[in-house]
């Protein structure tokens, strides 16, 4: 006997998955440079030499036994107080290492405090297009998972949807900007009007409704301000991973920050903690704990990512292409001509160009490319972006 859901988490490949392995093996056949792969969000820039001399030294200099035993549960003090100075310094808080809790990545930081969060009939909301991991991460914890529908076509919250949505049950709103998969950095009027309403209908239920603002890409925004969401609405826990603005993610670095002012703050902290503990969630690896200690105030040079974006947004709009403004992370979200982004994937994959249709991120008309590529290799495909509007455009899809 076993548990159903979980093999089926197991052995379904996400569509992202698929279209990975499915450039794998066009690449064996017509030759890697010949595959234009846009599914997979995995960092292209190299770690800054910061971290790698960082690693150096703290092997040379630091005692070897401590250096790779465990620390304690919540992550060392100094680890915890250089990320609680770090967001004082850049975000004018009061944070304190007492409010910080180290995890290996943001996935298990989210997981954590949706455990924490988990009591009987308890609901949490995402809006629209969405993280796709957030939903069996919400339901393994005992939550029951629902979607805002998108804001089409600009991406922010539909304030209206997400009132109607909320129930006295909901527990808490997910909120991940810049977002995955649009690129699009939510504004801080729109983050200031969902804050008046989640304070309304706080006081009509009575309890809290925390914001989980799931932030690996905060540090990748291209000219835009991204609000520091906990300076805008008090019952804001933060879920942070090092993963995109260190180019760390197979390390496995990130952390929640529960401030003590939020409702709840210090039990909320110790409950964080405690659901950890119980998924085995504990102890952020040391080595990189040390790391953050010398490195946590690097932020990404963002020059690559930004020259990317700009010829890929500038050409499909030339094209004829629909797009969100990608403000952030480092993700283009585009209409498909016609409105069917799976018809559009398969149409673009015999032409082995991989672009994740968005019916996943709850947002079907639309399909995600992540620039995370060789720049030549965009220059390249930018003809098959084109040969594809063409054939939409003969068959009378747009
Ligand atoms: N949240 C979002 C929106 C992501 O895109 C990702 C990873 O791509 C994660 C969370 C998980 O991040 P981590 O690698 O830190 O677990």
């Amino acid at each position: 006997m076993y548990n159903e859901t979980c093999h089926q988490l197991g052995v379904k490949r996400n569509c992202i998955r698929e279209l990975f392995e499915f450039g794998r093996q066009r690449a064996a056949v017509v030759g890697a440079e010949n595959v234009f792969d846009y599914s997979l969000g995995n960092p292209s820039l190299p770690a800054p030499p910061e971290v790698n001399r960082a690693i150096h030294d703290i092997l040379n200099e630091e005692d070897s036994l401590s250096v790779h035993g465990y620390t304690s549960n919540i992550g060392d003090y100094e680890a915890r107080a250089a990320v609680a100075r770090d967001l004082n310094q850049r975000f004018g808080t009061d944070a304190r290492p007492e409010e910080i809790f180290l995890t290996c990545g943001a996935a298990p930081a989210l997981i954590a405090v949706l455990r924490a969060l988990a009591v009987e009939d308890g609901e949490v909301l995402a809006i629209a297009p969405y993280f796709t991991e957030y939903k069996p991460f919400a339901e393994r914890s005992g939550l029951r998972f629902r979607l805002v529908p998108p804001d089409i076509p600009d991406f922010q919250i539909k304030l209206d949807a997400v009132e109607a949505m909320l129930t006295p049950h909901t527990q808490a709103l997910i909120l991940n900007s810049p977002n995955n998969p649009s690129g699009v950095v939510y504004t801080r009027k729109t983050l200031t009007e969902l804050a008046a309403l989640l304070e309304r209908k706080e006081r009509e239920y009575g309890h809290p409704i925390y914001i989980l603002s799931d932030e690996p890409y905060r540090e990748l925004a291209y000219g835009v301000e991204v609000p520091f969401i906990p300076c805008i609405y008090a019952d804001t826990v933060v879920c942070y991973s090092y993963s995109k603005c260190l180019s760390i993610p197979g390390e496995r670095l990130g952390y929640v920050y529960v401030p003590r002012r939020c409702a709840d703050g210090e039990q909320l902290y110790w409950t964080v903690t405690g659901a950890a503990r119980a998924s085995g969630h504990i102890c952020a690896p040391s080595i990189w704990q040390r790391v953050l200690v010398r490195c946590s105030k690097l932020t990404p040079d963002l020059q690559s990512y930004d020259r990317a974006r700009t010829l890929l947004y500038e050409s499909l709009k030339d094209m004829g292409y629909r797009c969100a403004k990608p403000d952030g992370a480092f993700y283009i979200f585009v209409e498909a001509p016609g409105g069917d982004a799976a018809a559009f994937s398969e149409r673009a994959k015999k032409k082995d160009l991989l672009v994740v249709p968005g019916g996943d991120f709850g947002c079907a008309s639309y399909f995600r490319l992540c620039y995370c590529i060789p720049y030549e290799k965009i220059e390249r495909s930018l003809p098959l972006f084109r040969e594809l509007m063409d054939e939409c455009r003969a068959e009378g899809l747009v």
